[in-house]
């Protein structure tokens, strides 16, 4: 273990895409005195088997920024750390079944294009000019977003981790965090391999955040719910649409119906939203597991019947296929669908980035700034997922004004100003302008 750091400016518990975010970040911002701990091998949480899906879609004005600056990212990450990878910009095609519906659409392509994004929303003869393969009847109309694609989870994870220990950060694979102890104004993290004495440690730990957020004496709220989603068989119609048009089908979205159907190589893939969805390591004949590294559930079919039925209605290719593959695994969700970015509440130089129920979409962080596409500020790169103000700020909790953290929180953080605190999220927009 002679190689082993034992002293950090921050270590980052957990190694999925948040966590190589988070330290890739914080080494652009000059934080390269940071060690990431993985337990098992990065991406082994929910991370692996993520679909993948990276839209901008957000009725939130900050999540939109998250993801509209997790998309930007994506899009040149392979090139900016040498690691090429899978990303396909496709576009996606969001449905409306009434007014109602329509109404959040327009509101929704407001926000996006005052952060640059050209959204449209189509009349019901339209949407087939871009998804051919609709069944159009009951739908009054749908938005069209142009940004939306999907990347492989787990590149992207290795390329952000290539880029954070090319700047100097490292990771420790194999190596859990078992606990920690505040020590002379210092936080002590404890692994098998040895402890390391830093200043900041930040708790990435996905599903797991709870078990490590006890350690600080924190009862994060969250649940584990199982997600699924399913692949199917490739289609002839659609290879050779696909071959022709030169691109995948946008990806389509029913949250009414509460399923998502992407193009996967020339087949599909199908994931709903569960009506009947289930928490799973709640109670005391399903504990809490040790290690579910790599791990899935069982698949659970039933449960996605009418999802499956009312998607082969609204695309009637979907029914020529065989269904190839079910994937069943881990999600964490807070109470209300957002993660917890930001200091950990009445613990001093500890920090959340954790319970990300989106966190491949989400899992680039933000951009501090104009909020516009393309603004590229190299300088603003930094200010990223640890950045907690928008989303604690939505929850209506006062946590942007810490003292003495030594600086990291407004290195990568830039806390806004009092004055901007006291406003709504609506307003934060204009600030942020
Ligand atoms: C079926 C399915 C499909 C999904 N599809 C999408 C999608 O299309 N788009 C999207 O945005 N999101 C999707 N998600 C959600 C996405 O997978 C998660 O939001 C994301 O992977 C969370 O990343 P994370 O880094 O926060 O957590 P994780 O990937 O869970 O990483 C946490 C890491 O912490 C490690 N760890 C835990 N405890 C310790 C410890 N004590 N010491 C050291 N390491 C520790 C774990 O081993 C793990 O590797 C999907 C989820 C599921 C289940």
């Amino acid at each position: 273990m002679a190689d082993f750091p034992t002293s950090a400016r921050v270590v980052i518990i957990g190694g999925g895409a948040v966590g190589a975010s988070a330290l890739y970040h914080l080494a652009l911002a000059g934080w390269t005195d940071a060690v990431l701990l993985e337990k098992n091998e990065l991406t082994a949480g929910s991370t692996w088997h993520a679909a993948g899906n990276v839209p901008t879609f957000s009725s939130s004005w900050s999540i939109m920024n998250m993801q509209r600056y997790s998309a930007e990212l994506y899009r040149g990450l392979g090139q900016a750390v040498d690691y090429p990878m899978n990303y396909h910009v496709t576009g996606s095609v969001r449905l409306g079944h009434g007014r109602e519906r329509l109404q959040e659409f327009r509101r929704v392509r407001g926000m996006g294009r005052y952060q640059g994004m050209d959204l449209e929303v189509l009349g019901p003869e339209e949407i087939r000019s871009v998804y051919p393969f609709l069944e159009t009847t009951g739908l009054s109309g749908a938005l069209y977003d142009p940004y939306d694609g999907d990347i492989d989870p787990a590149q992207l994870t290795q390329a952000l981790a290539k880029g954070a220990r090319s700047l100097g950060a490292r990771i420790e694979r194999f190596c859990p965090a078992t606990g920690v102890r505040r020590e002379t104004g210092e936080w002590v993290v404890e692994t098998p391999k040895g402890e390391i004495r830093c200043e900041k440690v930040v708790n990435a730990a996905g599903y797991y955040a709870r078990e490590v957020g006890k350690w600080f004496g924190r009862d994060i709220p969250m649940m584990v719910m199982s997600h699924q989603y399913m692949l199917f068989d490739a289609i002839p119609e659609l290879a050779a649409w696909s071959a022709e048009a030169g691109h995948k089908l946008p990806l389509l979205r029913d949250v009414d119906s509460s399923y998502y159907l992407r193009q996967e190589k020339q087949g599909f893939n199908l994931g709903p939203y569960e009506r009947n969805c289930r928490a799973h390591w709640i109670t005391p004949d399903d504990p809490f597991p040790e290690d579910f590294s790599f791990q899935l559930f069982p698949d659970d079919l039933d449960r996605l019947e009418w999802h499956i039925a009312d998607a082969m209605a609204r695309v009637p290719l979907l029914e020529k296929a065989n269904l190839t593959k079910v994937i069943n695994g881990p999600i964490p969700y807070t109470p209300d669908g957002n993660p917890l970015i930001g200091p950990m509440p009445g613990v001093p130089d500890a920090y959340e980035a954790c319970v990300f129920t989106f966190g491949i979409c989400q899992g680039g962080g933000r951009r501090e700034g104009s909020g516009r596409m393309g603004d590229g500020r190299a300088d603003r790169m930094g200010h990223v997922v640890l950045r907690s103000a928008p989303l604690h700020r939505l929850r209506g909790s006062g946590l942007l004004h810490r003292q003495g953290d030594g600086g990291l929180w407004s290195r990568i953080c830039h806390p806004l100003p009092a004055s901007q605190l006291a406003r709504g999220a609506g307003q934060e927009a204009l600030a942020g302008a």
